[in-house]
């Protein structure tokens, strides 16, 4: 298998954020919708700055023990694991918390003293408290409009952060990573995201979520691989975008007047 790509196109100001926020040891936090490119520009700031990248990504399970590590009982013995904010934390690595709002309330507790001046995680193996190793960086993302109300980044929170703002990328930018991201030619990348513009200005079609540069991406890569571009964009667009037949319909119907 080849090597995950870490190519990042970058659209405004955020290499030089991510940079000096990692040379300052400040805590960085991400916010934008699903598949916009958060975690592909974590790992390439990783790449460029030769840092170990640990990822965890969070769900409505996660909990301060899957980040801290636990006791596991290995053959009649207890013995210690070291969990990724603990590793992360020793190594000095930079640790990416992808979704962090939806983790569980005692992760926010644990972070706290790992985002202000202490840089400090308490395993309680031994009540141990640890100091961050020079080169650790706290990263974590958010997606605001993600179930509104449901799950939100408390203000007090929030603000031991610098904080970077995501959005899907412009129109130029985009039909540039689709390209590059799947080998498509210019014309049919240029369809796709004209697909994606006319989609996401329309609110009345209800969708949870619009549709994000990684389902282009998708779409484009079935396409190079073969199939007939409508037939992509119907499983890689239309489906993964609603369960609603009407509104399948008419994301179809669009479709078909753009390819
Ligand atoms: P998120 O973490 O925001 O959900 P990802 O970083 O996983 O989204 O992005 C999804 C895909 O979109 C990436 O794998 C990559 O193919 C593509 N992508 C989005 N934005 C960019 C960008 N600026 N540069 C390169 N690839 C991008």
């Amino acid at each position: 298998m080849s090597t995950p790509s870490t190519w990042f196109r970058p659209i405004g100001e955020e290499v030089a954020v991510f940079t000096r926020a990692h040379a300052q040891r400040l805590p960085l936090l991400i916010k934008g919708p699903t598949g916009c490119g958060k975690s592909r520009f974590v790992e390439h700031m990783a790449a460029k700055l030769d840092q170990p990248l640990i990822t965890v990504a969070c769900n409505d399970e996660t909990s301060a023990a899957d980040l801290v590590g636990r006791w596991l009982v290995r053959g009649g013995d207890t013995v210690w694991q070291d969990g990724p904010a603990t590793r992360a934390v020793r190594t000095g690595a930079i640790l990416y918390l992808d979704e962090v709002a939806e983790a569980r309330e005692d992760v926010v507790v644990l972070l706290h003293p790992l985002t202000d001046h202490r840089r400090q995680l308490f395993v309680d193996r031994n009540d141990e408290v640890l100091r961050a190793a020079d080169k650790f960086m706290l990263v974590a993302s958010f997606n605001p409009g993600y179930r509104r109300g449901i799950k939100e980044l408390k203000a007090s929170t929030r603000q031991r952060f610098v904080a970077l703002h995501f959005d899907y990328p412009p129109v130029e930018a985009e039909v540039e990573i689709v390209m590059s991201e799947s080998g498509i030619e210019g014309k049919q990348a240029r369809r796709l995201v004209a697909w994606a513009q006319k989609v996401r200005v329309q609110d009345e079609l209800g969708l949870a979520e619009t549709v994000s540069t990684r389902l282009l991406v998708m779409a484009a890569q079935l396409i190079m691989s073969g199939l007939p571009a409508r037939v992509a964009c119907r499983a890689a667009l239309v489906q993964p975008l609603t369960d609603d037949r009407p509104t399948a319909l008419a994301l179809s119907d669009l479709v078909d007047l753009t390819f």
